[in-house]
């Protein structure tokens, strides 16, 4: 509401309240800075030897881990990725050269085992993987950004002392919160914790659980109590062995076909109070807090598979020649591939930015989303446009670019409610801006 004041002769004024949009008027207020972003912060000299740096700039650590994973994926996964897409089995050697290179608890302090790194490493570490293979790529990325995350986070100490120690050296984890009927809508799950004595019995049925497969570590989502709602979602810690908990033969997938992606069902399952991860009831804000980081993680998984695919194609249009010459010379073409590099770049800023905010502690989630949300439409241009430029030979499976394209389509689903789908993280992107650009009232003058 404005408020216009109009002197009359009698020397009182007139007050006239119309209904427009205080920012149509601002012209006649004192102009007040809107804040599109909280992100900015003055830079602590104290503590960094450079003022400005580029984003693209790395610490020690974060070279050594970076190009530790390039390696590893270029000389342990990469001959392997035709025959498990083909099998639709992850090697057992993959898995266990993923835990011996300690990129299984990037995050996770030393005293628990973990390489004890900085969040902004699990993401190089996950866009390398990616690069080479998105199945492997996504094991490392739900380990670190959600699973080993989520104890870090709301696990007690004995939680973290049992758990922690296993899940960096040998047990993989699964995350269990969608259902049949709880897909978009995860929170309107139906499988229960019934509270007996000092344990709970979980029955219920889970759907499209990744690497449950292999997982030894479950972080169940159940509610204790369904007339409480969503409320009354509370996560538990399951173990693979627990008498009940069963896993269903594993999905026959258009991409990412290494990972397995099962059903898990829970009959009667005991589990001991002391199994509940953080407070009971909290489970839906434990989900969505671990997926506001993880989709930094996604869009990671999604830039280095486009540009896994773009470094695969740019070396062939350099070699084929038609037309007497190569098809990399032709105008037509280079203006495209100048497109998607350049878009490729942007997106790696923009994860890149959103992934040191996180680091240093500074509001991320606009950040974050506009990452996800770019990567996204990014990692869809680079991979039909690279299929495109190869031909014929683009569509087949002799070569791995139409891998790249089936697996992208799977990031693009999952957990799409919250990281995936583009409508969802422009929604929240606008949520943002429409919070941080909401104009003074005259009151606040
Ligand atoms: C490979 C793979 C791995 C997965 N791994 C896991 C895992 O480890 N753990 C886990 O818990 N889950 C996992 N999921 C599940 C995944 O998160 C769900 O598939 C996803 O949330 C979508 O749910 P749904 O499949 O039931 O689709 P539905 O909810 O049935 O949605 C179908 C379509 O409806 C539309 N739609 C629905 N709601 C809206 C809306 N509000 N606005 C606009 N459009 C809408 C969308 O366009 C969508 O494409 C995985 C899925 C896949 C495919």
């Amino acid at each position: 509401m404005c408020v216009y004041v109009f002197p009359l002769s009698s020397g009182l004024f007139l007050k006239l309240r119309r209904n427009f949009p205080t920012c149509l008027s601002s012209w006649k207020i004192p102009p007040r800075v809107l804040k599109s972003s909280q992100s900015e912060a003055v830079f602590d000299v104290r503590n960094n030897a450079l003022p400005f740096v580029p984003l693209q700039t790395f610490t020690d650590e974060e070279m050594m881990i970076k190009s530790a994973v390039k390696k590893f994926a270029q000389e342990e996964i990469a001959p392997l990725v035709s025959t498990m897409d083909e099998n639709s089995k992850m090697e057992k050697s993959v898995i266990q050269g993923l835990f011996q290179q300690g990129l299984m608890g990037i995050e996770v302090d030393a005293k628990y085992g973990g390489t004890g790194f900085s969040f902004f490493s699990s993401i190089l570490v996950i866009e390398e993987l990616a690069k080479v293979d998105a199945s492997v790529a996504l094991l490392c990325d739900l380990q670190n950004t959600i699973i080993n995350k989520l104890i870090k986070k709301h696990g007690t100490e004995e939680q973290k002392t049992t758990h922690l120690p296993k899940l960096v050296t040998e047990k993989i984890g699964s995350f269990c919160l969608s259902e049949t009927g709880a897909g978009s809508d995860p929170f309107a799950l139906k499988t229960r914790a019934d509270k007996r004595g000092n344990y709970y019995l979980i029955n219920g049925s889970k759907m499209w659980i990744s690497n449950a497969a292999h997982a030894g570590l479950f972080l169940v989502f159940a509610n204790v109590d369904p007339t409480r709602g969503y409320r009354g979602i509370t996560c538990f810690l399951v173990d693979r062995d627990t008498e009940g908990l069963h896993i269903g033969k594993a999905e026959n997938k258009l991409g990412i076909r290494a990972s397995s992606t099962c059903p898990v069902t829970f009959e009667n399952v005991k589990v001991p109070e002391a199994n509940i991860l953080g407070q009971i009831g909290h489970g839906y804000k434990y989900a969505i807090g671990s997926l506001n980081e993880g989709r930094i993680g996604i869009a990671a998984q999604m830039l280095g598979l486009a540009q896994g695919c773009f470094d695969y194609t740019i070396p062939y249009i350099k070699e084929r020649i038609q037309f007497g010459q190569r098809i990399f010379d032709f105008q037509g073409l280079q203006h495209q591939v100048a497109h998607v590099a350049t878009q490729l770049e942007a997106a790696r800023l923009l994860i890149y930015n959103a992934a040191r905010l996180v680091e240093t502690g500074r509001p991320f989630i606009k950040e974050a989303s506009m990452a996800k949300y770019y990567a996204a439409e990014i990692a869809g241009l680079t991979t039909s446009k690279c299929i495109e430029w190869m031909g014929g030979v683009g569509y087949t499976k002799d070569y791995p670019v139409e891998k790249y394209f089936r697996d992208l389509l799977y990031l693009l689903i999952l957990f799409y409610w919250y990281l995936g789908i583009s409508s969802f993280n422009l929604l929240s992107i606008c949520l943002l801006l429409d919070f941080f650009f909401c104009p003074p009232l005259l009151s606040e003058k």
